[in-house]
């Protein structure tokens, strides 16, 4: 491994690693009064925004800079700033899709965390109609995709989009004339290089033993988190106005155990 390098910025570092590179964040937590800012900014966007919005509220990168991160490397970041505000556990549910049973289970951040993509550089994939020079996608193409009119039309624009070069003997090769099976392993090579991208939980129903996988969607999971948490803040600001006649800005700049000392003692405790 090369030397440790500070960026220019005291938030972070670039690691160089057998010429790669890869952008190691440093995040801040977020204070009560910055929770509700975001929760307010975020809540009318589009679920590929909200993320972004919830990165660079925790991160120093610029919005463009977020957004040129791949899949996989935002969503690790998201992990981050799930742990940083709820703990390790992510607790959830499912209902089997065979039996009806309703599946409660628990999982850690550390066995959600993949190693993060180290390929922020183009990827090479030669098969015997190209060699393709392929980057990985990030929040942009998916929200460029979701766009599409249908599945067949947005998959076509993710592979126009992660396929930076396609050649053959010298010649570029038409996108358009590569065989599905190409398309295929472009999609498992990205895969590959990009694995916290989408994080499949393998599921066993306790009722009927059928076993099934779901993709974890860290960013609605850590949406929803937020939701939760904003509003009790807003019954706590609620509750200890209406005791004290304090304003929301002074009751939210005590911390977390006043408050509730102070809601117990005004007998005030929202009920949640
Ligand atoms: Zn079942």
């Amino acid at each position: 491994m090369g030397a440790r390098h500070q960026r220019d910025r005291a938030h972070g570092a670039e690691l160089h690693c057998a010429g790669l590179k890869l952008t190691v964040f440093c995040m801040r937590s977020l204070s009560a009064a910055e929770l509700l800012e975001v929760w307010e900014r975020a809540s009318d966007q589009h679920p590929i925004d909200r993320a972004l919005t919830l990165l660079s509220a925790c991160c120093e990168e610029s919005w463009d800079e977020l957004a040129a991160l791949s899949i996989g490397r935002r969503d690790g970041l998201l992990l981050e700033i799930y742990q940083r505000l709820f703990g390790t556990a992510l607790e959830a549910f499912a209902e089997c899709p065979k039996c009806g049973e309703r599946l409660e289970y628990t999982m850690s951040v550390q066995e959600l965390a993949s190693p993060a993509a180290a390929r922020e550089m183009p990827l090479i994939l030669e098969t015997d109609e190209a060699c393709l020079r392929l980057r990985l996608l990030n929040s942009l193409d998916v929200r460029a995709a979701s766009r599409c009119a249908d599945a067949a039309a947005a998959r076509r624009m993710l592979l126009e989009r992660c396929v930076m070069e396609a050649s053959q003997g010298g010649s570029p090769v038409p996108l358009q004339t590569l065989q599905e099976s190409t398309v295929d392993k472009i999609a498992g090579l990205l895969a590959a290089a990009d694995p916290q991208a989408e994080t499949l939980i393998g599921l066993t129903c306790c009722a009927c033993r059928y076993s099934w996988q779901v993709v974890l969607d860290i960013e609605s999971f850590l949406w929803v988190k937020i939701q939760v948490l904003a509003k009790r803040l807003l019954r706590e600001v609620h509750a200890l106005a209406r005791a004290y006649g304090w304003r929301e800005h002074d009751i939210l700049a005590l911390s977390s155990l006043r408050r509730q000392s102070y809601l117990e003692m005004a007998g005030s405790w929202p009920t949640f």
